[in-house]
């Protein structure tokens, strides 16, 4: 354990806390990025084959050039850029600690990690929303089974697979897997594809699920999970699926518990967005500040790396002014 004062702590090696630091290196301010994964650990962990529907200079961090093959970069090369940023800046940054807890004392803040226990003048919080799954919340949901990321298709050859949800993710897995020959079926609580999904992916989807390739349930939900087989409700009534996986990507959530007791203050309605200015992204705490897509509380669509990127000069500019 050791003890550290700071000007700046960033919590989140993401993007977004990447492009914070970098604003602070700028400035020859004191400061850490604690990360409790591998840096840029969301993107590590999207889909091996995934592409962003950004084109690469969208997700440019500080105007460095983002060279990417196609217009639509992929996440290896996204990891490649973020990962490239990092070391040639020489970034500070300590991987695979975990900040447990932000507190305020006479004016300045006490970060406690698993690692370390640091005091730092201001807090960035850039933490995202990646790690927290929505639930199902039905039985058999905690078999092994089910699986709330997707990372390849190989797995699910020759295997019967429910994809439920109708988002970008949703449907590149069931295109992936249908193609690497799973057998899919779609569970989709709306009455279509989302309006969302990427618009030259989606044709593709709708192509495979009127010729009858991949079988698509609207309006429908699963209600029972059980080890060979899956339960749902259709406008048909009660259906009976044989089942190897669930391939469940409903969406993420921030760690609300986590900004609470860091004192954070939400919107009353079920959006439960974090309260800040946003002129300045510094919360309802003085001196601790939001960052990239945890702003958006519940509507994780709002915020992405295209736009939450601005959120670091915003927040470096305040602070430039207020010390
Ligand atoms: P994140 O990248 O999620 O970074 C947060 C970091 O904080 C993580 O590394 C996490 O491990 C760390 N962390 C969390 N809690 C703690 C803690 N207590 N202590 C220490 N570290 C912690 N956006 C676009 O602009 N264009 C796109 O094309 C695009 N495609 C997307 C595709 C998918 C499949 C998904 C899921 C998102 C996509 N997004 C896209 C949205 C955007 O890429 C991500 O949400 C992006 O990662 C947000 O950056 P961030 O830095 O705000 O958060």
């Amino acid at each position: 354990m050791k003890d550290e004062n700071l000007d700046i702590i960033i919590i989140g090696a993401g993007p977004i806390g990447i492009a914070c630091a970098l604003e602070c290196k700028k400035r020859n301010w004191n400061y850490l990025v604690i990360e409790k994964g591998a840096l840029t650990n969301s993107l590590f962990n999207y889909p091996l084959n995934m592409t962003f529907f950004s084109t690469s200079e969208k997700l440019e961090i500080d105007a460095i050039p983002f060279i990417s093959n196609n217009p639509k970069p992929t996440r290896n090369e996204a990891l490649e850029y973020y990962r490239r940023v990092t070391t040639s800046n020489e970034l500070h940054i300590n991987l695979y600690e975990e900040v447990k807890s932000i507190s305020k004392d006479n004016g300045s803040f006490e970060i406690t990690t698993n690692k370390n226990n640091f005091k730092a003048k201001k807090v960035i919080i850039a933490t995202g929303f990646y790690d927290i799954p929505n639930l199902l919340n039905v039985p058999g949901e905690d078999l092994p089974k089910v699986l709330h990321y997707y990372k390849e298709a190989h797995p699910f050859t020759l295997q019967d697979i429910a994809v439920v949800g109708a988002s970008n993710s949703s449907v590149d897995a069931a295109l992936e897997i249908y193609r690497k020959g799973g057998n899919v079926t779609m569970i989709v609580r709306g009455d279509a594809i989302g309006e969302r999904v990427k618009y030259w992916v989606r044709p593709d989807i709708i192509n495979r699920i009127e010729e009858g390739s991949i079988k698509a349930y609207f309006n429908s939900e699963i209600t029972n999970i059980e080890s060979h087989q899956i339960t749902i409700q259709t406008p048909e009534g009660k259906k009976i699926l044989p089942n190897d996986y669930v391939v469940a990507l409903t969406g993420y959530q921030p760690n609300f518990k986590f900004l609470d007791s860091a004192g954070i203050e939400f919107s009353k309605d079920d959006k439960h967005i974090p309260v800040y200015n946003d002129k300045t992204m510094e919360s309802n705490v003085e001196g601790l500040y939001l960052a990239g897509v945890i702003c958006g509380g519940m509507e994780t669509h709002k915020w992405f790396i295209e736009n939450s990127r601005i959120h670091a000069k915003l927040i470096a500019e305040h602070i430039e002014n207020s010390i």
